[in-house]
């Protein structure tokens, strides 16, 4: 008997090795990576990644934030970039979003937050409560108060919630858990408008969308906005733990001295795994690369599935793809896994591919070949 909680569903596979972007299990079976660990290991498990990490750790992992940390200061810089944002360094995505909801209600001293229906946001107490999913918060009562959820897509709707209490509006540019559904660009140019107009911070949660998922460094750049706040996680440590809230450095009185910590947060193994996420992503063609690949991915699927009666929808930006069905979820995961892919699910009725950002054109038609015949 596991002395686990139940409060996952564990496939009967364990995995214990990598190899670019495959795993392999137990057995010695080989998979193709298209979930990343939940979006987390984008650039798979590059041998780069691996020699920085074991000099980290000979080196130094952990001081507390009582001291410089360069390693901070070279990430944030990286992370940055021409922007004007400041950084602070979490352990995931909940706790940069916990930070971001702070930071919004100290810096604005309102405390109504505007999010979305059927948005994920995290786990912890606000995070949960700012999340627009009900099965998420049943059976643990009250949640923070002062959240309320207007329809994604629908600017009227969030009008209608604002008031002269509105701190922020926090969403994501795609939904990621609930399925995979983007947001319209003239629906965030407007919302952002908006924002401005009403004196209502602007927070996009970036958990999931951010560092290269959706083909650019953040998905924001390609809405053509600049965020108040925005938060990342899953991809930023390629799987050490590792969370990020960054706010306009205007709002940074907000977060002085005794404000706000982490004990973790930002330590040297996280940055230097951080650090060099960063500098794959930003060498020169890559992030080109993977948006030319996600493009053949989409396209691929789209020529292969679109006729296939089962398939409803295919959609998403850069490899954040979400593939809309009338099967039953758990049984193409499992026909996928049996045939050597691992995929996702979003929602009740999306398969979800958030593959490595580092696979190649070959791995992208293996894997179309491999879905083609799961929906079979
Ligand atoms: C995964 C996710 C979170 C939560 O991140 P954790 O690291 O599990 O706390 C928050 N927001 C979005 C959009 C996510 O996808």
């Amino acid at each position: 008997m596991s002395k686990l909680f139940s409060n996952y569903k564990r496939a009967p596979i364990e995995f214990v090795r990598a190899e670019g972007n495959y795993l392999f299990d137990k057995e010695g079976k080989k998979y193709l990576d298209f979930s990343s660990g939940i979006g987390v290991t984008n650039l798979g498990f590059p041998p780069q990644l691996v020699a920085t990490l074991q000099e980290q750790v000979a080196q130094l992992w952990h001081t507390p934030n009582l001291y410089q940390n360069s390693l901070q200061e070279e990430v944030a810089e990286k992370l940055i970039g021409e922007l004007d944002y400041l950084a602070f360094f979490a352990n995931s995505g909940a706790e940069a979003n916990e930070a971001a909801i702070k930071i919004a209600r100290k810096a604005s001293g309102k405390q109504e937050i505007i999010s979305f229906q059927n948005s994920f946001h995290g786990r912890t107490f606000g995070s949960m409560s700012a999340t627009g999913q009900d099965k998420i918060k049943q059976g643990f009562g009250q949640g923070v108060p002062h959240f309320s959820y207007a329809i994604f897509n629908d600017l009227d709707s969030v009008k209608a919630l604002a008031t002269e209490q509105t701190a922020a509006v926090m969403l994501e540019l795609i939904q990621g858990e609930s399925g995979v559904v983007p947001a319209d660009k003239d629906f965030i140019t407007q919302l952002a408008d908006f924002c401005k107009e009403a004196g209502i911070l602007l927070i996009i949660d970036e958990v999931q969308t951010g560092m290269g998922r959706t083909g650019s460094l953040y998905a924001f750049q390609q809405y053509g906005i600049e965020p108040d706040i925005f938060t990342l996680a899953k991809g930023l440590g390629n799987g050490v733990p590792v969370g990020a809230m960054l706010a306009k450095a205007e709002l940074g009185k907000a977060f002085n001295y005794g404000s706000h910590g982490s004990t973790f947060g930002g330590n040297m193994l996280a940055m230097s795994a951080s650090s060099a996420v960063l500098d794959i992503l930003k060498s020169p063609g890559f992030l080109d690369t993977a948006r030319q690949n996600a493009q053949a991915l989409s396209s691929q699927l789209k020529a292969e599935l679109s006729d296939n009666p089962k398939v409803t929808d295919i959609r998403g930006l850069g490899y954040m793809i979400g593939i809309e069905t009338t099967e039953n979820l758990a049984d193409i995961v499992q026909k996928a896994r049996d045939k050597g892919l691992i995929v996702l699910t979003a929602g009740t009725n999306v398969i979800r591919l958030l593959p490595p950002l580092s696979l190649t054109s070959e791995e992208v038609a293996q894997g179309v070949a491999i879905l083609k015949a799961s929906f079979q």
